[in-house]
């Protein structure tokens, strides 16, 4: 796997666990708000760091970590993904894929061969406006069949949405909700101006707090719990 980077200690990437969390190079989609840059465009990759240092810190640590979290960039892109977490299994670790969904055959796998025990997907909007946020359109079919397999699986999971005033509406948030309706957590996350893909969205208005409670208040017409974050 192309590994950017590693947090090696996190208590607020996997619930109620300590974790590690790993982030791997490479994404498909260019979503605009994107703050980590330098996993998505190739021109802006670090050096890949060395799995099996990496291997060798979390043997080291398998008593003071519960969980490893896989994030990106998209993890599911690369072909040893699969490999790799059966590693992080034989070290008897929790693992957390984090994956915006692009890959629904990789997830298929993974629950399959229960190598997971958490799915954190990012849902960007509602479907017929996907592309506004992924700026790329890669069809919306794949983004479907991941909501499905995650929901009908026995798996933890949540699904979480950056919110941005000029991208997302009201009634978007109400779409992406419906979406999802009956799953188990949704969570809102406040889009924060910072670092972005695109350097112009680091000037943007995040919602009020007061913008998101009234989003909380209308999803949770639709899913079992919904968080702001
Ligand atoms: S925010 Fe978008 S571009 Fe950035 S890693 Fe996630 S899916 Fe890829």
């Amino acid at each position: 796997m192309l590994i950017g980077g590693i947090q090696k200690f996190s208590l607020i990437n996997y619930p109620k666990k300590t974790a590690a969390v790993i982030f791997t190079q490479g994404c498909r989609f260019l979503c605009h708000y994107c703050h980590n840059p330098e996993l998505v465009l190739d021109e802006k990759f670090q050096k890949p760091l060395d799995e099996k240092e990496i291997l060798e810190f979390l043997k080291k640590r398998q008593n003071q970590l519960d969980a490893v979290v896989i994030s990106g960039g998209e993890p599911t892109l690369h072909k040893d993904l699969v490999s790799f977490i059966k590693k992080l299994k034989d070290l008897n670790y929790l693992v957390k894929l984090d994956t915006n969904g692009i890959n629904p055959n990789i997830i298929k796998n993974l629950i399959d061969q229960k190598l997971l025990d958490y799915i954190a997907m990012d849902l960007k909007a509602p479907l017929e406006s996907y592309s506004k946020v992924t700026n790329i359109d890669l069809g919306v079919n794949l983004i479907q069949d991941s909501i499905n397999l995650i929901m009908s699986s026995k798996i933890e999971y949540e699904f979480r949405s950056t919110l941005v005033k000029n991208l997302h509406t009201k009634d978007d948030i109400s779409k992406m909700a419906k979406l999802i309706k009956n799953a188990s957590l949704y969570i809102l996350q406040k889009f924060r101006p910072q670092i972005t893909l695109n350097p112009a969205f680091s000037k943007y208005e995040a919602f009020s707090d007061e913008e998101m409670g009234k989003f909380q208040k209308t999803s949770l017409n639709y899913v079992k719990k919904c968080f702001i974050r």
